[in-house]
């Protein structure tokens, strides 16, 4: 397997052959970190994979399906770290699918959730280039399974929401409060631990009780995995106690409240 650090001369431009067939493009959702929460047929894809351009979040584990005779590119994106920006990539893709290789680009959870892989998917369908969506496990759903959290439930949530937390520059509010802070909802917020204090501020402000269950899933499903739970008005400060980083998910709602239960039943199980 040959990792490439520097995606930008791999495909530069005259690198690619004119009249070459496009190849294809798999779009491929690597699930939440923990490589047994792969798709039978991510795994696949991976498998048969020539050529992997993979994102920061995709767990170095699953990185293990692809042949050892594949090129892996990092392209990913970590804050305040060296980034390819999203249109270089799109860049990329194009640039090697039209020369006639066929690729993997693999991406953490499921990649039309809060990935981009909308952008990527319209960018390819623009240029004609065939490709084809594999759905991973959303970290959501790996946070509930294996915290405890279960986030639908009859007698507490009928409504599940999932929103981003990345707030725009200076704080200014993007998100639809009003519809987060309704009652008998789980909202699960991506991306969201730097704004936790404004996220539970704001919720609490537009009329959900500051007593609201409410809880941190730091990289769920992965060996680091922590939960910090609380409520809405003391979540902030528990953070910073703890010193939850990215990536995590901030779970709010009553189902949260049903989590010392399952979490023992769980872990009675599990002994
Ligand atoms: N496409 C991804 C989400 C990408 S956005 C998916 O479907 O899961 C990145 C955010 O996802 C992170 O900031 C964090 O909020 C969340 N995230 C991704 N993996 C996670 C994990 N293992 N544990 C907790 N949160 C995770």
């Amino acid at each position: 397997m040959s990792f490439i650090e520097d995606a930008r001369w791999f495909a530069a431009p005259g690198a690619a052959a004119a009249d070459a067939r496009p190849g294809r493009v798999t779009l491929v959702g690597a699930g939440p970190g923990d490589p047994e929460l792969l798709t039978l047929r991510a795994v696949k894809a991976l498998r048969g994979a020539r050529l992997v351009l993979y994102d920061h979040l995709v767990g170095k584990e699953v990185l293990r399906y692809v042949a050892d005779d594949a090129d892996l590119i990092y392209v990913g994106k970590e804050a305040a770290h060296h980034t390819l920006p999203q249109q270089s990539i799109i860049d990329l893709m194009l640039r090697l699918a039209r020369s006639g290789r066929s690729l993997v680009r693999l991406k953490g959870g499921d990649g039309f959730i809060f990935g981009r892989g909308g952008e990527e998917a319209q960018a390819l369908a623009e240029a004609g280039i065939a490709f084809e969506v594999v759905p991973g496990i959303t970290a959501a759903q790996a946070a509930g399974a294996c915290a405890g959290i279960p986030l639908t439930h009859r007698d507490h949530a009928a409504t599940l929401v999932f929103a981003t937390g990345h707030l725009r520059e200076g704080n200014e509010v993007a998100l639809d409060w009003q519809a987060l802070a309704r009652p008998r909802q789980t909202v699960v917020i991506y991306m969201g631990v730097g704004n936790l204090s404004t996220i539970c501020a704001e919720l609490i402000r537009h009329g959900l009780p500051p007593g609201t269950p409410a809880a941190l899933v730091e990289q769920a499903s992965l060996p680091g995995q922590r939960c910090v739970g609380g409520t809405l008005q003391d979540l902030p400060r528990l953070a910073q106690q703890h010193g939850v980083r990215p990536p995590a998910l901030i779970v709010v709602g009553d189902v949260v409240a049903l989590q010392p239960q399952l979490l023992q039943g769980m872990q009675a199980i599990a002994a």
